[in-house]
């Protein structure tokens, strides 16, 4: 199957991959970007056959350029969302853009008579608020949003997947909507805008942590999610199912560990001595990065794929070469210092 896919967000990390493996695939893809004037810079990066990409300026909080994106597309992949680095003055921040744009991108979808859209929800929108013991999560399970510790980027990403299913269920018609669940997203990065998930690794290399805080995530490698969401697009028989995709659950001092074994003299400022509990409580009282993340401290959420392996066939590559190549590609593009 080939055609048109609108991927939004074009600029993102995650697209970047998506909108590659759809050019290698024999699709040809429009993607938004906010503004045109960064057109030139994400075409570099992605370097993909020009001929078989083009780019439509849209906000995922405005109408303007919607329907121009839409027109002529069978498919539509919804990467656009934000994900900051930091924390947003008000929740809002995220919720609001998150929210509307999944609606916006699924109203003129549905106008435009597009077949499907996979939207790129995450494993935030499943396995946070619930409380408990619990530590394992599947495509079932739900954030409650009002639960404990479920911090604004939790909120954005159930409240936007919600909004989406329920728009749908209302409409009674529209496209077949699928949604990817990621957990963080690791991999080689293409450019110096890459997304907050990379965060992590760059700075337990380049020796920005004082130690290792009992902090953990289910890690995936972005071109797994991008095949992913190519399988979504286009597998018969998924409309309104969900897919986690995600590898193990590692703590920061198993990814500290693997940059060690694998990363030499370059991984010489990755920290050993993990941080006391006590000092990252007291530390998250002046850092609003820390004091979103504090209440994960010793948390472990497994997420298993298997539904998108035994549904999909989709078979994600070993979590250590995903951490390497991570590492690599940010050593090699002069983020950290060799
Ligand atoms: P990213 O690199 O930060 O990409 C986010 C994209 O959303 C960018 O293209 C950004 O545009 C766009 N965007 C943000 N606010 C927008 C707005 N108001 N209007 C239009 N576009 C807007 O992050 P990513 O990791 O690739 O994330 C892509 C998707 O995957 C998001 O939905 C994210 O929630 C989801 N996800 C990511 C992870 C992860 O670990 N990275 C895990 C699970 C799910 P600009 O470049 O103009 O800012």
């Amino acid at each position: 199957m080939t055609g048109t896919v609108l991927v939004t967000g074009g600029s993102g990390y995650i697209a970047g991959f998506v909108i590659r493996r759809l050019v290698e695939t024999g699709w040809t893809v429009r993607a938004t970007i906010r503004s045109l004037a960064r057109e030139p810079e994400v075409r570099a990066w992605l370097g993909v056959d020009d001929a078989r990409l083009s780019f439509v300026a849209a906000d995922l909080t405005d109408d303007a350029g919607w329907a121009a994106a839409m027109a002529g597309c069978s498919h539509v992949a919804h990467l656009a969302s934000p994900l900051p680095a930091g924390a947003p003055a008000h929740e809002d921040e995220l919720i609001v853009p998150a929210r509307d744009g999944a609606l916006r991108a699924l109203r003129f979808a549905a106008d435009a008579g597009v077949g499907r859209v996979v939207m790129t929800s995450s494993v935030a929108a499943i396995a946070y608020g619930h409380g408990g013991d619990r530590t394992r999560f599947t495509e079932a399970d739900w954030t409650v949003v009002d639960g404990p510790g479920v911090y604004a980027y939790p909120k954005s990403k159930t409240i936007a997947e919600r909004a989406a299913r329920d728009w749908l269920a209302q409409a009674g018609g529209g496209p077949e909507l699928v949604t990817v669940n990621p957990s963080a997203v690791l991999g080689p990065v293409l450019g110096p805008d890459f997304s907050a998930s990379i965060e992590a690794v760059k700075k337990l290399l380049a020796g920005d942590l004082p130690g290792l805080p009992d902090l953990g995530f289910g890690i995936v490698d972005v071109r797994d999610v991008a095949d992913l969401h190519v399988r979504c697009l286009t597998e018969p028989g998924i409309a309104g199912e969900r897919f986690i995709a995600s590898g193990p659950f590692l703590k920061l001092a198993d990814i500290a560990a693997v940059l060690r074994d694998e990363m030499g003299e370059a991984a010489r400022r990755v920290p050993k001595m993990k941080l006391p509990d006590m000092l990252v409580r007291m530390a998250a009282r002046f850092d609003p990065v820390l004091s979103q993340v504090v209440g994960e401290l010793g948390h472990v959420r497994e997420t298993p794929a298997d539904h998108a392996r035994a549904r999909l066939g989709w078979v994600p590559r070993p979590h250590r070469e995903t951490i390497v190549d991570t590492a690599r590609s940010l050593i090699e593009r002069g983020i950290v210092a060799a």
